[in-house]
């Protein structure tokens, strides 16, 4: 049985196609620049298959997909295709697991597409392409917002006129919620039990930490968007709103291009000054640059302020993870929040700490939490749902 996991933007469309005898990946790449001028990467069998071609639309990416499945012989027949995973950033709380499409799924989804307007669509075009190139397979839509369903009113909800929830669904939906959901997983079957209380670190470009108890979640660091929380790599998570009128006069700027400076011009690349990317940020730090000093102790201490905050939400912690393309790949990173956090008995060890992208315990024996890197895999837990809803 094979399945495809589809992650469709604007511009983009990533693929993996899924052995679920297995769970090992078959084929992966993405189609870029849709409906600009169009190229394709394909990675099978240790080759890497790349090519400019002309992608006026989603409906060409899918098309050029399937063609390509089958001349690069990554499948006999598009038959072996027996359903198609979409990744969908957001569900409101019109959904709170991954489901089938069916018309009133798409209802649902043309319904809440301003909430979240350069995703949403996006992936709709996914959605719809393959329902014309593939119409007897069926496909699911998992949600980012989903597995943050659980979350109470108490926790969801901001301290603003009520009526503006009523209103407009104003509230927190969080994001991620297909890698915290993956994480909590892959913790569980670590452990041999549902019953733990995990705070999960998705820390990549965009970053959130997540508070779970026995396989729920309780609260999370994004919120109405995937704006606040922890500092990113470009966004600059929670701030003071009352910061924007000044800043808007002094620049000149509307709403727009400030949330736009928020989200693209923020983070670690603002406050750098550098790079958004950690490894940037890594080199100048070792190099004694005092703004990535300064950059970098921030970035710590958020994740920490979240770590701390939801260690007395959920009354301690038996595990803390860390995920994502920081998460598992800085250990810088996680040896300043683990240091800052040193005052709740929790100790990792120097030497696993230098592990990346490898599930590992870095915590040492005495440490009062355990510590876990473990790589995230979303792909893999929409094919995973993908597949629980077609066997039904
Ligand atoms: P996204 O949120 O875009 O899915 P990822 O989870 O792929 O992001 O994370 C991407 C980020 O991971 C990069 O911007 C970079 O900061 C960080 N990263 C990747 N590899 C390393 C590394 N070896 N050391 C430190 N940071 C890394």
């Amino acid at each position: 049985m094979k399945i495809i996991s589809i992650n469709a933007g604007s511009s983009s469309l990533k693929f993996s196609l899924i052995n679920m005898e297995d769970e090992s990946v078959i084929a992966n790449g993405v189609f870029e620049r849709i409906g600009i001028d169009g190229k394709y990467t394909i990675k099978f069998n240790g080759e890497k298959y790349t090519e400019d071609v002309q992608l006026k639309d989603h409906n060409d990416a899918v098309n050029i997909l399937l063609e390509k499945l089958i001349s690069l012989k990554i499948v006999n027949s598009l038959d072996e295709i027996e359903g198609v995973g979409h990744r969908v950033v957001q569900g409101k709380d019109l959904f709170d697991k991954t489901v089938i499409v069916d018309d009133e799924v798409m209802e649902k989804l043309e319904s809440i597409k301003h909430f979240a307007p350069l995703h949403n669509p996006a992936n709709m075009l996914g959605i719809k392409a393959f329902q014309k190139a593939l119409p007897n397979v069926p496909n699911t839509v998992v949600f980012d917002t989903a597995f943050h369903q659980t979350m109470k009113p108490e926790t969801y909800l901001y301290a603003v006129p009520y009526q503006w929830y009523e209103k407009y669904g104003i509230r927190k939906y969080g994001a991620h919620g297909t890698s915290h959901r993956y994480i909590t997983e892959v913790t569980s079957n670590l452990l041999g039990t549902e019953n733990f209380k995990l705070i999960s670190c998705h820390i990549g470009n965009g970053a959130s930490i997540t508070a779970i108890k026995d396989g729920k979640c309780v609260d999370t660091s994004m919120g109405f968007t995937p704006l606040a929380g922890v500092m990113m790599g470009t966004r600059s998570g929670d701030i003071d709103p009352s910061l924007l009128p000044p800043v808007m006069e002094a620049e000149n700027k509307d709403i727009n291009a400030i949330i736009n400076d928020l989200n693209k011009n923020s983070g670690v690349l603002g406050l750098s000054g550098i790079s958004s990317d950690m490894r940037d940020l890594e080199d100048a730090y070792n190099k004694g640059n005092e703004r990535a000093i300064l950059t970098m102790n921030k970035y710590a201490r958020r994740i920490t302020d979240y770590i701390a905050q939801y260690y007395v939400l959920l009354g301690g912690a038996d595990v803390i993870t860390f995920t994502a393309g920081v998460g598992e790949n800085s250990p810088l990173v996680r040896k300043l929040v683990c240091d800052n956090l040193a005052c709740l008995g929790i100790k990792i060890d120097e030497e696993k700490n230098q592990v990346r992208g490898k599930q590992t315990l870095i915590s040492t024996e005495d440490s009062k939490v355990k510590v876990y890197v473990i790589p995230t895999d979303e792909e893999l837990m929409i094919a995973r749902d993908t597949l629980e809803l077609i066997k039904r």
